[in-house]
């Protein structure tokens, strides 16, 4: 595995490939990779000639009370996983690269950002739009995978290359989830023993909302009451950001259910945020 952290030497690299008609594969990723971040390496593998993985923790999408300093990092252990995996360039950035001195442009998707986690989480997307346009400049790959566990910004990073005429393929790729349902998620580290068990809690309660919808129950407020029940029943959960049900395309909440339809939720349990969803479709 060829390892990159110049953006200049990255992008040489990369035009190399596509100028010997060589397809280009990208996973972007903020590391401590798990399963989930896998499943689109090998995805991006079966698809492209070449499968370009970046590691960065992203200053920009954090807030200043969010655990940007804590987010859990392991370059070694995860050069071990992607060398597995057979990725072929692990593009490793600096902060100072990305964001050199003056650096003082951003994108921002209107509206979609604002709902969901983005009404919890002010410029996260501002930040997470802002490193992928920057990521995929660098990259300029063919095809770029993302996990529909964080389905907003599979909505947001659509948006942006189609208003924006970037000619890349977008890929979302399942949720990879553990055993017992809980989505598999870097920030899953933070949790204590009992806090892990506590954490399943948010996709009982969107298959509770899943089973609704599917026994023929349309009002909103009746599968959000299912849903808020379930994840309430929980002591260790200190805080429902949103639970609810939302059009897929514009995740707008219709009175009335109608599919394909997303059920999506943002839980804290202790301190650490969780986010799910599930696609109900037609
Ligand atoms: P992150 O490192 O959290 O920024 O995630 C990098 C990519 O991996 C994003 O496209 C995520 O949606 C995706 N991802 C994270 N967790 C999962 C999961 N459990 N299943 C599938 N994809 C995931």
């Amino acid at each position: 595995m060829e390892i990159i952290r110049i953006p200049r030497v990255m992008r040489e690299t990369s035009k190399g490939h596509l100028l010997h008609g060589r397809s280009i594969g990208f996973v972007p990723t903020m590391g401590a990779l798990h399963e989930g971040h896998l499943s689109l390496v090998r995805v991006s593998k079966q698809e492209n000639n070449i499968t370009v993985v970046s590691i960065f923790v992203n200053p920009l999408q954090f807030g200043p009370s969010e655990d940007y300093n804590k987010y859990p990092r392991d370059i070694e252990g995860d050069m071990e996983k992607l060398e597995k995996e057979g990725t072929d360039i692990l593009f490793l950035p600096e902060k100072e690269h990305i964001y050199p001195e003056g650096f003082s442009t951003t994108v921002e998707v209107q509206g979609l950002s604002n709902r969901l986690c983005g009404a919890f989480r002010p410029g996260h997307f501002r930040g997470v739009a802002t490193v992928v346009t920057k990521l995929f400049n660098i990259v300029s790959p063919t095809r770029a995978y993302f996990g529909q566990k964080d389905y907003q910004q599979t909505l947001i990073i659509k948006r942006l290359v189609q208003d924006l005429d970037m000619d890349i393929e977008i890929v979302v790729c399942p949720t990879v989830r553990e055993s017992d349902g809980l989505a598999m998620s870097s920030r899953n580290l933070y949790l204590n023993e009992r806090e892990r068990t506590a954490a399943t809690v948010l996709y009982k309660a969107l298959q509770a909302g899943y089973e609704a919808i599917k026994f023929g129950i349309i009002e909103k407020e009746k599968i959000k009451g299912v849903m808020h029940e379930i994840v309430s029943s929980e002591p260790l959960v200190t805080e429902v950001q949103y639970l609810s049900v939302y059009d897929p395309l514009d995740l707008e909440e219709p009175d009335v259910v109608k599919k394909p339809v997303l059920l999506a939720g943002a839980i804290k349990i202790g301190s650490t945020r969780l986010i799910d969803n599930i696609l109900v479709d037609g």
